[in-house]
């Protein structure tokens, strides 16, 4: 028997849709204790992050056909 030590990954955050222009979306943690702020281009993939927040957490985020996944600080 030994214990169970095994590190759980952090639950990824998820983030809303905030704006949207027909070029860029503006993406936002709804942990309002993270604060994280990206914009993610649609018609490039491209992404600023604004606010990085807990940015060593995993943050997941969709729009329609758009979709975010595992993004990383840049
Ligand atoms: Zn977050």
């Amino acid at each position: 028997m030994a214990l169970d030590k095994t590190p759980e990954p952090a639950p990824p955050h998820q983030m809303d849709c905030e704006a949207e222009t027909a070029a860029e979306v503006l993406f936002v943690c709804r942990d309002e204790a993270c604060g994280r702020r990206v914009v993610v281009g649609k018609r490039q993939p491209r992404l600023t992050v604004i606010d990085r927040g807990d940015w060593h957490i995993p943050h997941v985020g969709s729009l329609g056909g758009l979709v975010i996944d595992g993004v990383e600080a840049a």
